[in-house]
């Protein structure tokens, strides 16, 4: 089952112009707004302790993504893909640079900020799904909806549309541990897409699957891109990264490789 409903993905997306000033009015996932500005971010662990020759694993790098884009990051297993995903996210911090998402300096916000920063504008997608075996799926997915406030009538009626949207609203009332991976992973792009975030990240998002579910996952990213979605995808899967993204940023050591940063020189 490729095919997607047909429909307004878009309705489920914020453009407010990134908080650029700009009144927020009218659609604008067609410019190229920037979403996300990292500007010389370095990020070493600190499990790699003092004085440590351990490089880090994010090396000054800068780049900017626009409303609207789709982007693959690319590298080998260790390159810094996943941490350079995780400050995008907030859900890590960088040791020096800035990180702006959305018009927010999100490297200096306290915890608490981070949280709610994090639950309005960025949703995750991971490998291994992250699901919640003891929710329904519709709780898995209405759970952020309602952490961020919503009641659970506004949170249900947007958990069964994004669901009906993945496809696989007859599971609503199933248990994770029922479904296939395909359909997992479905599950979690609707709990990622509740709170109807600008950003929607993804780390190897076809890497538990088989290819046929890995190509329908792809597929779904791609049309929700078609529909506005600004779309972040880590992978080390060529195939994906050429078929589903128009723009492809290397990674190796923890340096971007290339001008396809998106950086002006
Ligand atoms: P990728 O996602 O490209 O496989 P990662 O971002 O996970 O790469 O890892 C980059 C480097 O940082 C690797 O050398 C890895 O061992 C190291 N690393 C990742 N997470 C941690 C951590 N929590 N503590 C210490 N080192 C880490
Ligand atoms: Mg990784």
């Amino acid at each position: 089952m490729t095919a997607l409903p047909s429909g307004p993905f878009s309705l489920w997306i914020k453009h407010d112009g990134g908080g650029r000033g700009t009144t927020g009015r009218g659609p604008t996932f067609a410019s190229m707004d920037t979403l996300v500005q990292l500007e010389k971010v370095t990020k070493r662990y600190d499990s790699s302790g003092p004085g440590s020759a351990a490089p880090p694993a994010v090396d000054n790098v800068s780049m900017r993504i626009g409303y609207g884009e789709a982007v693959a990051i690319m590298g080998p297993s260790g390159s810094g893909k996943s941490t350079l995903l995780n400050l995008i996210a907030g859900l890590d911090r960088p040791s020096a640079g800035t990180v702006t998402v959305a018009g927010q300096r999100i490297d200096r916000l306290s915890e608490t900020a981070l949280a709610r920063f994090r639950a309005r504008h960025v949703g995750i997608i991971f490998q291994f799904f992250n699901l919640l075996d003891d929710l329904t799926v519709e709780d898995n997915v209405l759970l952020p909806a309602q952490l961020a406030g919503a009641s659970r009538r506004q949170a249900r009626a947007r958990a069964g549309e994004l669901l009906e949207r993945m496809g696989i609203g007859e599971h609503r009332d199933h248990y994770p541990a029922r479904l296939s991976g395909g359909q997992r992973q479905r599950v979690a792009i609707a709990r990622a897409l509740v709170n109807a975030p600008e950003l929607l990240l993804a780390d190897e998002p076809t890497g538990a699957l088989d290819s046929a579910s890995g190509r329908e996952i792809g597929d779904l990213l791609r049309e929700l891109n078609r529909g506005g979605q600004t779309l972040v995808l880590v992978t080390h899967d060529p195939v994906l990264a050429e078929r589903y993204a128009a723009r492809t940023v290397r990674i190796v050591d923890g340096l971007v490789a290339g001008a396809a940063a998106g950086v002006p020189a």
